[in-house]
């Protein structure tokens, strides 16, 4: 045995389960490959080679809890290329998200030949942060090519992600809220569902947006090619398309091609295996779905296939569903769906997935026990994988890291100064509005501004039934990061407006920086918890104080009372509930 790869520090995690086994005995690897993924409710970590060399045993399998030290695998006699780090002392870094980045690729040389188009700023990507990146760059006056492979703008947000997926919640919660008003007196016929109006009402929704976005760009006077790019050198990108090959040269460009949805490998093609955009396409109601990932987009898919009559289980590998929500704010929606979904099953792991003639057959193993099932249809919602890998970045001498992420500083430039990257192809949380801000820093600094990227607080949504809503820190941030807060719940059971809806479970949470008296974070659930968690968004901005918040008059009814509420209720001036100031 020539040596031991053991877990580095990776932080603040013990006992993280390994999700994922990228490599085989036998197998070279080069330094940073990534050879197992972990994760944990905070973060997905990557363990990269120490070194380049061979592979020997694997010495742990998938589900294993790791922590740092741990003995992974041992290099094959002879294999590695340097001396592997002693137990536990790691030779390098664990790969997060993002991952420091490989050594910069040395660029290829520019070519002669001359370009079809030339401009100041070329953005590849027409996401939301692409777009935005290519229209706020034009408002400075700079000449803009805006380059995507689809064939309307939007990117992922607006043609298969972020859009189409809220006008469907929108027909579910119009299904939900007509059936829970029978209860009250209100009795509806249940709802004929016409698959193919439905289908093409969101389409339309959708074409309106990205049409819409093709005429800002024309009035922004920015140029927009059809077609697959890749970088050819530091100045120069080929864009590939069937009516032929395009040569565009530039002075800046900005990188914002997004990200596409992972899936474990063992899981096999076919039609009734879906991802999230083959789950918007709307094709079938199956009779009963398995969601795999109870993260934000499969919840969300669930949502709306449990409203159209579909029976959902969900397998989620972590202890609770939302993973990076606080497991209180989470409770409610929680509670809603174990009551209305066939199974959920935490902590548990799907192991084995077969495309029967009329149906998927899945086996899991999990802390509740293993089992398998037929399912009519499956959704894999296990998260997205950035598209670094395939633009051509070693060309222009971009790094990338092993996931295909790309590192930028807070001016969103990359490890070349006139190449920018912004979207989810810098790293999580992965984000239309993350995406659309950034994009306008890479803008503006590219355009010769000095901005850079200092938002306090990126507000994340999942547009479940109830809404769930987080901004800040979490309360388990805080606790993990040991920072001194205090803490404020106010029961939406207390709010007028929450009770007028029908709908008690609610809860706002605020947390407080103990020394400023600062809001820190605040953790909503409920209905429009979505459109609620703006203002703590803006009080965070300002660094508002409780008083600022509970002295700022809100209107009544409405469920932003429970954010003042909150407030006052740490500033220990709530009048409508009896409730002491709590400490975190
Ligand atoms: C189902 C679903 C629901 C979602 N809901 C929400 C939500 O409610 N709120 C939210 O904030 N986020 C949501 N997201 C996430 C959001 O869509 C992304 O964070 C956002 O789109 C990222 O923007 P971006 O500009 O980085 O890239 P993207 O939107 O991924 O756009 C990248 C673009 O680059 C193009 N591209 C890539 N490579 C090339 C190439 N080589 N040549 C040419 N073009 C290329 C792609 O075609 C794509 O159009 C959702 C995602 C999904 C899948």
């Amino acid at each position: 045995m020539a040596g031991e790869i053991r877990l580095p520090d990776i932080g603040d995690f013990k006992d993280v389960p390994i999700i994922e086994i990228h490599v085989k005995p036998g197998q070279s690897v080069a330094k940073e490959d990534v050879l197992m993924t972990l994760e944990s409710d905070k973060a997905t970590v990557e363990v990269p080679a120490p070194e380049a060399g061979i592979i020997g045993e694997i010495k742990v399998k998938v589900g294993d809890k790791v922590s740092q030290g741990a003995l992974l695998a041992t290099w094959a006699s002879g294999g590695a290329a340097n001396a592997p780090a002693p137990a536990g002392q790691p030779a390098a870094a664990p790969v997060t998200t993002p991952a420091a980045p490989a050594a910069a690729p040395r660029p290829a040389a520019e070519p002669t030949t001359r370009a079809d188009f030339e401009c100041d700023v070329l953005v590849l990507g027409a996401g939301p942060g692409g777009y935005s990146a290519a229209f706020r760059a034009a408002d400075l006056g700079v000449s803009v090519v805006l380059v995507d492979r689809m064939p309307t703008l939007g990117g992922v947000c607006l043609n298969v992600g972020c859009i189409p997926s809220k006008a469907l919640l929108h027909a579910a919660k119009v299904i939900d809220e007509a059936a829970e008003m029978s209860e009250h007196g209100l009795v509806f016929a249940p709802p004929k569902i016409e698959l193919d109006a439905l289908r093409n009402w969101k389409e339309r929704v959708v074409k309106r947006l990205t049409t819409g976005l093709t005429g800002l760009a024309r009035q922004r006077k920015v140029t927009v090619l059809t077609g697959e790019g890749a970088f050819t050198s530091p100045h120069t990108l080929a864009v590939r398309a069937p009516e032929g090959d395009r040569a565009v040269r530039f002075n800046c460009a900005i990188i914002a091609a997004g990200s596409e949805p992972a899936a474990p490998s063992f899981i096999p093609r076919d039609s009734r295996i879906w991802d999230s955009t083959a789950a918007l396409e709307l094709r079938s109601i199956p009779k009963r779905l398995l969601v795999l990932g109870g993260g934000v987009i499969g919840l969300e898919m669930a949502t709306v296939y449990s409203a159209l009559g579909s029976k959902i289980t969900v397998i989620e590998m972590m202890d609770q569903l939302m993973p990076g929500a606080d497991r209180d704010i989470v409770a409610p929606f929680a509670k809603r769906v174990e009551k209305r979904y066939e199974k959920v099953l935490l902590e548990t792991k799907v192991t084995w997935v077969e495309a029967l003639a009329g149906s998927v057959k899945v086996a899991w193993e999990g802390k509740a026990g293993s089992g398998e099932d037929v399912f009519d249809a499956m959704l894999v919602s296990v998260g997205r994988r950035p598209n670094g890998g395939a633009i051509g970045a070693e060309a222009a001498g971009v790094a990338v890291d092993g996931r295909g992420f790309i590192v930028v500083d807070r001016q969103m430039r990359t490890n070349v100064s006139h190449i920018f990257a912004i979207g989810d192809i810098v790293g999580q949380p992965m984000l239309a509005h993350k995406a659309a801000h950034e994009g306008r820093v890479a803008a503006e600094a590219a355009s010769g501004h000095k901005s850079s990227f200092d938002a306090k607080a990126i507000p994340a949504v999942a547009y479940t039934d109830p809404e769930v809503a987080w901004v800040g820190v979490t309360e388990t941030e805080a606790k993990a990061k040991g920072l001194a807060y205090g803490k404020a719940v106010f029961p939406w059971a207390a709010s007028g407006r929450s009770l007028s809806l029908g709908r008690d479970e609610g809860l706002t949470k605020t947390l407080w920086d103990e020394a400023s008296g600062r809001l820190i974070g605040c953790g909503i659930v409920g209905p429009n918890a979505g459109d609620l968690i703006s203002e703590a968004a803006l009080a965070i901005e300002m660094g508002c104080d409780a008083e600022d918040i509970g002295l700022t008059i809100h209107p009544h009814p409405t469920l932003s009372e429970t954010f003042a509420m909150s407030a006052e209720a740490f500033a220990g001036t709530l009048i409508d509930l009896y409730m002491p100031k709590k400490k975190g």
